[in-house]
């Protein structure tokens, strides 16, 4: 028990968003007096069609509105009438970089009763996590275009490294790592290709792994490591990557422990000077939007993600529990999943569940 009050803003967003939001809110309300603590949510309906009506996806003074809250749980941002940047520009960038949410950690874990695509071909031992870096690297604003329309034209894209910013998504990793089954940390790089940043990312790793001698590393480049995603998951505990390299191994990841309908990702501020937030990996998924049939685990696994990083892991692992226990039945699996539940049936499964640990 730890007493506490959480203030955390919710923003459903678009789509799916929604829906999946209030099914993970409704989780957690429902286990708050049995683990002694409690949540103040404060709802944001900042989304692509607040933008439609309004030009702006978020208020000017959006940012300083979040900053003191203890986190920000999100459910999915896009719609097919606006174009991706801007949802992506003016609501989740932004946030991810003035709340100094460094790093995108995605756990790629194998729940019991999912069936993964490499099921029967590999190991079933899947659990492992993706350190993304998430405000620099290759996803800049700086370069240009030349010569437009012209036989001449050319596309220029900086990707910038600082030393500050490498040092601390490695440090990130090698302290998570130093609580996990095993304290092994992978780099992904490319430092055959790519002739500065890459070799410049591998020299602060070695430099880091000296600062943490007792934890075991080794480093693949990139191309080879997604193929050992496939054939060997179970070689890894936390692969720590750039932002680019790290946006692709976090959607590889999901796909092999099952579903995009099931996985969870933080946006984490590791000195807690700002909330960290917390989303599903998946879209607002516009194709089936409003029908009661999306899949609400991947909200209600990131609510448990949530509570974890607040201190509530007792809370959280009853979740996890309650999920696996949900997916032994096809009436409270979503279609998805090859179910027949809706996303009401999964989520009433998961609370009573809970409510039954
Ligand atoms: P984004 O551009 O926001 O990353 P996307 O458009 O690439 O997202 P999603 O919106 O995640 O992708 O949808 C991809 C596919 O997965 C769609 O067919 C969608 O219906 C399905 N999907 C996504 N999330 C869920 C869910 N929670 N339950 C069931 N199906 C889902
Ligand atoms: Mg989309």
């Amino acid at each position: 028990m730890t007493n506490r009050t959480y203030k955390i803003a919710s923003i459903p967003g678009d789509g799916i968003g929604k829906e999946v939001l209030p099914a993970g809110q409704e989780i957690v309300q429902a286990l708050q007096d049995r683990f002694g603590f409690k949540v103040e949510w404060t709802e944001f309906d900042w989304s692509c069609e607040k933008y439609l009506e309004t030009g702006q996806m978020m208020p000017s003074d959006g940012i300083a509105q979040l900053k003191d809250f203890d986190s920000i749980y999100l459910g999915a941002v896009g719609w097919p009438t606006v174009p991706d940047h801007v949802s992506l520009w003016g609501l989740l960038l932004p946030i991810r970089r003035e709340l100094h949410q460094y790093a995108n950690v995605r756990r790629i874990r194998l729940l019991d009763g999912i069936q993964s695509p490499l099921a029967g071909r590999g190991p079933k031992d899947i659990d492992f996590v993706v350190v993304r870096e998430n405000v620099e690297g290759e996803y800049s604003e700086i370069g240009g275009r030349l010569n437009r329309g012209t036989e001449d034209e050319l596309a220029v894209q900086e990707a910038v490294f600082t030393r500050k910013g490498t040092d601390r998504i490695m440090r990130y990793a090698f302290e998570l790592a130093k609580t996990r089954k095993r304290n092994k940390v992978t780099s992904a790089t490319k430092s055959n290709g790519i002739m500065h940043s890459m070799p410049f990312w591998d020299e602060r790793f070695a430099e880091m792994a000296s600062r943490y001698p007792e934890a075991e590393t080794d480093q693949f480049h990139i191309d080879i490591l997604t193929a050992h995603f496939v054939l060997h998951p179970d070689w890894f505990e936390v692969v720590v990557a750039s932002n680019l390299f790290g946006d692709i191994l976090s959607d590889l990841g999901p796909a092999i422990a099952g579903s995009i309908g099931i996985a969870p990702s933080a946006n984490i501020n590791p000195e807690g000077e700002f909330p960290s937030m917390f989303e599903p990996v998946h879209g607002s998924a516009p194709d089936i939007a409003g029908k009661g049939v999306a899949n609400p685990v991947a909200a209600i696994w990131t609510a448990a993600e949530m509570l974890d990083h607040l201190g509530e892991s007792e809370a959280a692992q009853c979740i996890i529990s309650a999920i696996e226990k949900s997916f032994r039945d096809d009436a409270t699996k979503t279609r998805d999943l090859g179910g027949t539940g809706s996303t009401r049936d999964v989520t009433q499964a998961i609370k009573t569940f809970c409510a039954d640990a």
